[in-house]
């Protein structure tokens, strides 16, 4: 378990589970070829919100998801999970963090091809510490959330593409994280397959109260979340 402090689920008044604070980041800081991706970059997420943060291609999302996740540092500014500055803590606490308050979802499932549906979503359970019987059921509780427990058995090479993401999803939120980070998560999939994953998305980050940002180029799949921001220049501004 971590050592992080508890917080509420939800409710109007809840703290932020997730607050960046004038965040900057430079690739290849003091070189002629720098790159300036986040100039100034703040933002901050609550229980139960879905964020959608719309920016094209090249335009810093994923150095911004990285930082969010602890994967990566700013060169300035503060990463405060549930109230607690993380953005320079020790690799351990950003490692527990990360395994415990925070899922991820890629473009690309990246599942594990030896094992089945059921066994991804068990793995980081089991890896945390859980029993294995607690963790079956809470990968089958989330397998039928995203309506793909008829499937528990199968490896991913034999599910289809949306069917890889919905676990991919399932997987993300095993470990109860508060946080959900979400980069294109159905940028591979043809636009009703998208509408369907969103979907499921979407009702497991209301249903399981976590704070979600959603990076997505989809402005259609965008207009369903709660809040839109734009990243423009190495900048968040709000979108209506
Ligand atoms: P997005 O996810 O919006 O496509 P990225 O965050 O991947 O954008 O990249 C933003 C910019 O930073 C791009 O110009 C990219 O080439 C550059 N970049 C990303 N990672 C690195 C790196 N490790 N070193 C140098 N430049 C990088």
């Amino acid at each position: 378990m971590s050592d992080l402090p508890p917080s509420p689920r939800t409710g109007t008044g809840a703290p932020p589970l997730l607050r960046l604070s004038h965040i900057a980041r430079t690739y290849n800081l003091g070189t002629p070829a720098e790159v300036r991706v986040l100039a100034d970059v703040s933002l901050e997420l609550r229980p139960g919100e879905a964020v959608g943060l719309i920016a094209p291609s090249g335009a810093g999302k994923s150095t911004l998801l990285h930082i969010a996740g602890l994967l990566d540092t700013p060169d300035a500014g503060r990463v405060e999970i549930d109230g607690r500055d993380l953005s320079r803590a020790a690799d351990r606490a950003r490692t527990l963090a990360r395994r415990d308050r925070i899922g991820f979802v890629y473009q690309f499932h990246h599942l594990l091809p030896e094992f089945s549906a059921l066994e991804n979503v068990m793995i980081p359970q089991l890896a945390a510490g859980a029993g294995r019987a607690a963790a079956r059921q809470r990968a089958l509780a989330l397998l039928a959330m995203v309506e793909v427990d008829h499937r528990a058995r199968h490896r991913p090479a034999e599910l289809s593409g949306g069917e890889q993401q919905r676990v991919a999803i399932a997987r993300a939120l095993a470990n109860r994280p508060r946080i959900l980070l979400a980069d294109e998560p159905t940028g591979n999939l043809d636009p009703d397959t998208a509408e369907h994953v969103f979907t499921m998305l979407m009702s497991l980050v209301h249903a399981e109260g976590v704070a979600a940002l959603v990076a997505t180029h989809n402005h259609v799949l965008a207009a369903r979340m709660d809040r839109r921001l734009e990243l423009r220049q190495g900048r968040l501004l709000p979108l209506s």
